[in-house]
């Protein structure tokens, strides 16, 4: 049977064999490295399942460290033409049981690391597992050897019809399943076509190139970490460095070049959530710059920053300005923040060139179509459309400049479908075509910028006669010296419909009442932002990506 690589995402691959694709805790890999372990571990998959087991499209669950395990049986799976399903270290078992049972998968692949996790659920729903032995994806770096030729000219042939036939675009590729922030987690069917797409706007957006050298430290069952960081850096022909999990020693480390993995290279670009830049920030002054001598150290992190790093970007969630502020400080560099989800990889993003505007995501990534809705049960398609602002147009409806309403999008980012969801898919966008984020935007028209307001159904508090953003008290609360985290909800209220309530983290040792938040607030927020009721928690449960299920926080904490 014929192994063939279908993902014109590694069309690029070939072109640079001898170039370091990833380096991780096991050693430094070339692109053949990656190709050569891939297609071996393809091969090994369709020995061992019957093609009747295995079909076209079929899922292929996969649960590997955060290093080139994960590469190789992504690869693989989609050498034989499955949809990969990537699994995460943190799920629970029950979470594995649900994706695993959920995607129907007929094979897991996974890493001696992880066999006693999910050899139990993989016993349990009868669905055989593969476990890759660290042999068959670790090795000495060898740039000097040769490529396999047959296996190049398989590639080739293969490529070559598969770009003929124009058929990459509608084979489906992945299934990532939603943070989970508003509910369960929803399947994500995504095409090979949908992740060339996004790809290819953030390589035009960002400014790519085979020299990068990206930092990796999110984990590898979101797009953010999948597809922005892990896939368009292999695309590239550029270097991944993978630490096997987030922690702020070993990222600081990394970003100034500092130990073992990285000594021969020079990381140039940064990814992060926005909680993962508050705990670098944490780290840095709590542990490196208090501790060691202020100037000289933070004159270093600042200087090696600014000369050596091209780019870092936030992204998942919002990004609170005291944050971005801080960052500037320590690192001088200005965190470019951007917008998307799951369904449709990035839309909106701040400019690589050209001012970044705090609390503002900038522009849809060129090819993408956004819009902003306001529901009209009377409107053919559900829809007023009040403003469209991408490359092809720009316009909104005269005296709804200052309205707000659902960010709607279209391109060819946009998913497929919600895995054996077709209602979901069905409501999910409206009749001509528009996709519905579930977020609440506004188009400030003197900077020409998109902002976020937050989510519709948890961030956008209805008080009195105000349409309030959580996620700018957020921000704004973040400023105080003394508060660590924080969330806003909206509390039922008979008087107001709704009022604003905070559930706030302080700094060690601190104690705050609401009336001193009060007496801070008094000059810096309107009267109606500021919080009517706090609750006080030793720290705010966050899922992976560090966002926080605001349905479940008001149950738990005001119940
Ligand atoms: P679920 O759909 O399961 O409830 P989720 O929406 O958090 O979870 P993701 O697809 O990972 O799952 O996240 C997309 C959401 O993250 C967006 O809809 C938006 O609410 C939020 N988001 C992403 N980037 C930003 C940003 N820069 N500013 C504000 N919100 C953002
Ligand atoms: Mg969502």
């Amino acid at each position: 049977k014929k192994v063939g690589i279908v993902v014109p995402v590694f069309l690029e691959a070939e072109k640079h064999v001898n170039r370091v694709a990833v380096i991780d805790q096991n050693g430094k890999f070339s692109y053949e490295d990656l190709l050569h372990y891939s297609s071996n571990l393809a091969l090994v998959i369709q020995q061992m399942m019957s093609p009747k087991a295995l079909k076209k499209s079929s899922c292929v669950a996969f649960l590997c460290e955060n290093d080139l395990s994960y590469v190789v049986a992504q690869w693989a799976i989609w050498m034989n033409e499955g949809i990969a399903v990537p699994l995460c270290k943190t799920h629970p078992v029950s979470e594995l049981e649900y994706f695993i049972a959920d995607s129907q998968a007929p094979l897991v692949i996974t890493t001696e690391a992880f066999v006693d996790k999910i050899e139990p659920v993989s016993r349990k729903l009868n669905v055989p597992l593969f476990v890759l032995k660290k042999e068959s994806y670790t090795g000495e770096y060898k740039s000097e050897t040769q490529s396999d030729p047959s296996l190049s000219l398989k590639l080739k042939v293969y490529y070559a019809n598969m770009l003929r036939d124009n058929k990459y675009k509608n084979l489906p590729a992945m299934i990532v399943y939603t943070s989970g922030t508003t509910g369960r987690p929803k399947g994500v069917l995504m095409t090979h076509g949908n992740l060339f797409a996004q790809i290819n706007m953030m390589v035009e957006a960002w400014g790519w190139s085979k020299s990068d050298v990206v930092l990796h430290v999110l984990p590898l069952h979101h797009v953010h970490g999948i597809v922005n960081v892990l896939m368009t850096s292999l695309y590239c022909g550029a270097t991944c460095v993978m630490l096997p999990k987030f922690d702020s020693k070993s990222t600081w480390s990394a970003l100034l070049n500092q130990g073992q993995m990285v000594h021969s290279v020079q990381i140039t670009l940064f990814m992060a959530v926005p909680t993962i830049y508050a705990k670098l920030i944490e780290y840095l002054e709590s542990e490196v710059l208090n501790v060691n001598g202020f100037n000289l150290i933070a004159k270093f992190v600042r200087s090696s920053c600014q000369s050596k790093i091209r780019l870092m970007v936030s992204g998942s969630a919002a990004l609170p300005q005291p944050i971005m502020e801080k960052w500037m400080i320590h690192t001088g560099h200005t965190l470019l923040e951007r917008y998307g989800m799951t369904e449709t990889g990035m839309i909106l993003t701040n400019p690589l060139h050209g001012e970044r505007i705090p609390g503002a995501v900038g522009n849809p990534f060129p090819g993408v179509e956004v819009c902003i809705g306001k529901p009209n049960v009377y409107s053919a398609t559900g829809y007023d459309i009040i403003t469209r602002g991408d490359s092809k147009h720009s316009k909104t409806t005269p005296g709804m400049e200052k309205e707000s309403g659902e960010l709607l999008v279209k391109g060819p980012n946009v998913f497929k479908e919600y895995w054996k969801k077709a209602e979901a898919t069905k409501a999910a966008f409206t009749s001509d075509g528009w996709f519905k984020t579930g977020d609440t935007a506004i188009y400030c028209h003197e900077k020409k910028v998109y902002k976020i307001i937050g989510r519709t159904s948890v961030d956008i508090i209805k008080s009195g006669a105000y349409k309030i953003s959580a996620l700018d008290i957020e921000r704004h609360l973040l400023a105080h010296p003394d508060i660590r985290d924080c969330a806003v909800v909206g509390l039922p209220d008979l008087t107001w419909g709704q009022q604003v309530a905070a559930v706030i983290v302080t700094r060690p040792e601190v104690t705050l009442t609401l009336q001193d938040i009060k007496e801070w607030a008094g000059d810096k927020m309107p009267p109606y932002h500021i919080p009517r009721i706090v609750k006080f928690l030793p720290t705010i449960p966050r899922n992976a990506m560090g966002k926080v299920n605001k349905k479940d926080l008001v149950t738990q904490v005001f119940g």
